[in-house]
């Protein structure tokens, strides 16, 4: 990072705008363009909870604001030249300032997660040619979700020929699958982004469709799509001990098999793209439309008709009040309440102001985003570790878990407000963290408050011609069901068949636990990496993309280290996954997602979690930042 900001708009346009501005970003901003991290004063410092805005006073606000604007008009009345890479300490200043003496230790992660406009720090800085002249290496991708697109970018970068298979017809994953009614993120959209690849998003949660388009964008942009095999699923991958290549057999949609060999297999195939219906006695017996949200079916209309939800997670309470402005009548059946996180922007749209000097004013967008992403890549792991002396019950497990606890009940029972037989079912009976804390702004108590809502608590037991039966013995009637009970997120790979050394079968080797160190890579598995794969996910102390980045930083480096090295291929020590595995199930089961007994989509059938990341992020950062040949048996 050396090269210099080329212009910025007029202080008089940046004045304009004032009052949008973000007091913490522009700060930032301001300390960054000066070197003077002074401006930092401790009468400004934010509320880490609050990040991206400072929580300070509107008359403070205002003061802070009116300093760091002459500040800046006086910098850039000198029209020195602003570099991009911020001056000596000033992060670190930022870290402390905005984090107190949690951002202790952690300069490496505000470091990586400091990525201004136009700077893509982790593209490789290495080509194929320069690496390994004439020699013949190829890659296939599964999927062309957020991953998947991401890891097709770093081969184009490095100029190696790379194959992406896609089942669908279209690119994003998740995002194109899920068109569910509201469909959105509830990620802040701004560090729901490809860090190098930052977008003028036009709310602070964007829809699946935004979202959608700047996947297609980015693809479309980075010339990616005449890589992608459409209509195409990877049915099988062998590994070939002779030629140390994997075998890939695909299948189109007239079913025909072929097998291709390529020299690295990546699978970018997603946790979230398995929908999971209950297996409910009776269903096939049901008389009218019966889907999941992920399979939504757009032809099924919903006025005036009455409709049983079933599941509260996080896709159900994006659907289901939408579904309730237009069906008669709405039962939701709740087999655990949800903790909800209050986020009263999440249905708001930003500001024209505020997204012109996103967009516009250099700097203050990457400073906006990493005052996002500090707060919550650090998180809040501390309030969901077990403290076995406090005793953890399924109430809270730990003093500062009971604390969240008592804060997002508090949530909920001033919704609730008259309405006791709300309060009573919609607290939950589990510790805050054991599963996904849903976001919401409000709308999901209205929601259950409606006249045409109906909150029924317990299981589902069977189904017939008319409807459902719950566990308390309840006939639901209804003329449609749908289904917001989750994916099958703990069977990694699936339907695959991948098949390692010796002919073992990956599937046949993990039973329900499913494992690879730093969710990437697997002993007997040779050159086969994984993007979002197992303990890879996050709860409150975390952002998904910057792991994802950091999977595919990862994969490039494995890469590189094969290429200049002259090796053909890499395959983790057993020793290596095994000490790993032993530390990822030791701090699981001291997080309250390993603690609880309750349901969630965190745990694998026999309770064990395989899918969230235990850890701090840092300790992600550093496992992936760079591919170390001594954890590898390599030929
Ligand atoms: P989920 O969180 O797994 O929720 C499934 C719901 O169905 C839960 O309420 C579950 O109850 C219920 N359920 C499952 N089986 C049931 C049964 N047999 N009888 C009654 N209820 C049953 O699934 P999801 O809402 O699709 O969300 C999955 C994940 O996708 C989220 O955690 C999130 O990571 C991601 N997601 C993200 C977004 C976003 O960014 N906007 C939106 C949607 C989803 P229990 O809680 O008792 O198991």
């Amino acid at each position: 990072m050396t090269s210099t900001i080329p212009s910025f708009p007029t202080i008089e346009e940046i004045r304009a705008r004032a009052a949008s501005t973000e007091v913490p970003a522009l700060l930032m901003t301001v300390a960054h363009v000066t070197g003077d991290v002074s401006v930092l004063r401790d009468e400004w410092r934010p509320d880490p909870a609050l990040l991206p805005a400072s929580g300070l006073a509107p008359e403070i606000a205002d003061a802070a604001r009116a300093h760091a604007l002459d500040r800046l008009e006086a910098a850039l009345a000198e029209d020195r030249p602003v570099s991009v890479e911020p001056p000596a300490g000033v992060l670190e200043a930022i870290g402390r300032w905005s984090l107190g003496e949690t951002a202790d230790g952690i300069d490496d992660l505000i470091e990586a997660a400091f990525v201004p406009d136009g700077v893509d720090p982790r593209a490789p800085r290495w080509t194929l040619e320069e690496l390994a002249p004439g020699r013949t290496f190829d890659v296939a991708i599964v999927g062309t979700g957020i991953s998947g697109l991401l890891s097709a970018l770093r081969m184009k970068q490095a100029g190696i020929p790379f194959t992406i298979y896609e089942k669908g017809h279209e690119v994003g994953g998740t995002w194109s699958e899920n068109t569910y009614p509201d469909c959105r993120t509830d990620v802040h959209s701004h560090i729901y982004t490809y860090s190098f690849h930052p977008h003028d998003w036009p709310s602070y949660f964007c829809r699946q469709s935004v979202i959608l388009d700047y996947l297609r964008g980015f693809a479309e942009k980075n010339g990616l799509l005449e890589h992608i095999r459409f209509g195409t699923a990877v049915a099988a991958a062998a590994w070939d001990e002779d030629s140390h290549t994997w075998s890939v057999t695909t299948v189109d949609e007239e079913q025909r098999e072929t097998t291709t060999s390529y020299s690295v297999l990546i699978s970018a195939v997603g946790q979230l793209n398995r929908p999971s219906i209950p297996a409910i006695e009776g269903l096939e017996k049901f008389a009218g439309p019966a889907f999941h949200s992920a399979e939504w079916d757009h032809s099924v209309d919903l006025a005036g008709k009455r409709v049983a939800v079933i599941g509260t997670g996080a896709s159900a309470l994006q659907f289901a009040p939408a579904v309730a402005k237009i069906a008669e009548q709405v039962t939701i059946v709740q087999r655990s309440a949800p903790w909800l996180m209050p986020t009263p922007e999440l249905r708001r749209d930003i500001g024209a102001d505020e997204r012109w000097l996103l967009a516009c004013l250099p700097l203050y967008r990457a400073y906006y985003r990493l005052s996002i992403f500090l707060p919550r890549v650090i998180g809040q792991l501390s309030a969901v570790t077990v403290d076995l002396d406090y005793p953890p019950t399924e109430r809270a497990v730990s003093a500062e878990n009971e604390q969240l606890r008592r804060v997002l009940t508090d949530y909920l029972l001033q919704q609730a407000g008259e309405r006791t037989d709300l309060a009573e079912a919609i607290v939950p009976d589990y510790p805050p963290g054991s599963k996904r804390i849903v976001r919401d702004d409000g709308t999901w108590v209205a929601t259950l408050k409606r006249d045409n809502v109906r909150l029924v608590t317990g299981g589902v037991t069977r189904a017939d011609e008319t409807g459902i039966w719950t566990s308390g013995g309840e006939h639901v009637e209804a003329d449609v069901i749908l289904f917001g009970t989750g994916f099958k997120a703990s069977e990694y790979l699936m339907p695959m068949r991948i098949t390692g050394r010796d002919g073992r079968d990956l599937h046949e080797l993990w039973g329900i636990d499913a494992a690879a160190y730093m969710g990437i890579t697997i002993p007997g598995f040779p050159n086969l990496f994984c993007a979002y794969g197992p303990n890879t996910n996050l709860v409150v102390h975390g952002n998904l993309v910057f792991f994802l980045e950091c999977q595919a930083a990862y994969v490039v480096d494995a890469i590189r280290m094969l290429l200049e090295g002259g090796h053909r291929s890499m395959d983790l020590r057993a020793d290596v996954f095994e000490a790993y595995q032993d530390e990822i199930a030791e701090q699981s089961a001291l997080r309250a997602w390993g603690w609880s007994k309750t349901h969630s989509w965190y745990h694998n059938a026999e309770g064990r979690s395989t899918v969230m990341w235990p850890l701090p992020a840092q300790r992600y950062l550093h496992g992936t930042a760079a591919a170390q040949p001594e954890l590898y048996d390599i030929a």
